[in-house]
């Protein structure tokens, strides 16, 4: 039992991370989440994950909370909304994508999770609890699924009713009961199948899954190789990420933009030209995009976006 009871932890965990800026922030039980042990492992023996190989990896550690804290007992999922309604680029210019337009998201979601496990450790000093972004090791989509806030849609990506899709995701693990949320069960996707249908590429398969060896934004943000010569032509002058299946979403059309001041694009990058993407050095790439997600890359990976782009052009 927690001293405040675990009811009113959860209400004090949620106003926390109200207060913190998130936009959502639902509680599930801990539990191995077997039922996609079967769903990675078949996922990966299709090759429809490219060199995600790591996934298939350590499964059973990242299905089983107790292996990342010892005696998990609820995980606290947040979402942090990242949209913006202007777009940068366009017309001729680059596109990056919006995930990607402020500050590294690890860093400002990591931080917020600290303070929130800071202030749980208040609330029950006896409590441990560990906090993750976009790890690998964690199935962040199936636990934001267990805590209420959303469900997949056919593109993979997680929808929430109220906001849409373009949030990001954080976890706490905790070893301490409280009180939870339910789970998302029903799929709103109903008949719409229009991200199949506006995917540039085809990477989303009928079944739900998404093939990333078509996929333009894992094929300029995460894969090593060069972009396939038959992609090339379809990448529509994105350089870094594709929105495309989530702005044609319809759960996203009254998507509000984000009001976290770190996640604003900047000055520099809202100017770019395409001349300038085209001479871009290695300096201003590190200036441009310092802090930023696309820092995470080299530049030399991102000039390939940069020329595969200018080819399709041409
Ligand atoms: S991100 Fe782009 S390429 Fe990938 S599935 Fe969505 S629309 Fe297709
Ligand atoms: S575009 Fe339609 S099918 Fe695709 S995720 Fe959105 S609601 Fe679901």
């Amino acid at each position: 039992m927690t001293d405040t009871g675990d009811k009113a932890i959860s209400l004090l965990i949620k106003e926390k991370a109200y207060n913190m800026g998130f936009d959502l922030c639902g509680i599930a039980p801990a539990r191995i989440l077997e039922e996609h042990e079967s769903i990675i492992k078949s996922w990966c023996s299709s090759g429809m994950n490219g060199m995600i190989t790591y996934l298939g990896q350590n499964i059973k550690k990242r299905i089983n909370p107790a292996l990342q804290v010892p005696g998990a007992k609820s995980v606290i999922v947040t979402g942090l909304n990242y949209y913006a309604d202007k777009k940068q680029g366009g017309d001729g210019i680059p596109v990056i994508s919006r995930y990607a337009y402020g500050k590294d998201y690890h860093e400002v979601i990591k931080g917020k999770l600290n303070e929130i496990l800071d202030y749980i450790l208040i609330l029950n000093p006896g409590a441990k609890g560990k906090c993750f972004v976009d790890s690998s090791s964690v199935l962040e989509k199936a636990w934001a699924r267990e805590a209420g806030l959303g469900w997949p849609g056919r593109h993979s990506i997680l929808i929430n009713k109220n906001i849409g899709s373009f949030f990001f995701l954080g976890v706490i693990m905790l070893d301490i009961v409280v009180d939870y949320d339910e789970p998302v069960r029903e799929d709103h996707c109903g008949k719409c199948r229009l991200c199949i249908d506006s995917c540039p590429t085809g990477a989303i398969n009928e079944n739900r899954t998404l093939d990333v060896r078509k996929c333009i934004a894992y094929l300029t943000i995460e894969s090593k190789n060069p972009v396939p010569e038959d992609i090339i032509p379809k990448m529509g002058g994105r350089i870094y990420g594709c929105d495309k299946c989530q702005e044609v979403c319809p759960w996203n059309e009254n998507a509000k933009p984000n009001r976290t001041l770190e996640f604003q694009i900047s000055d520099g990058l809202k100017k770019m030209t395409t001349e300038d993407w085209l001479n871009l050095t290695s300096e201003q790439f590190d200036r441009l995009f310092k802090n930023t997600p696309v820092r995470r890359r080299t530049y030399e990976r991102f000039m390939r976006n940069i020329t595969s782009v200018t080819k399709s052009d041409s």
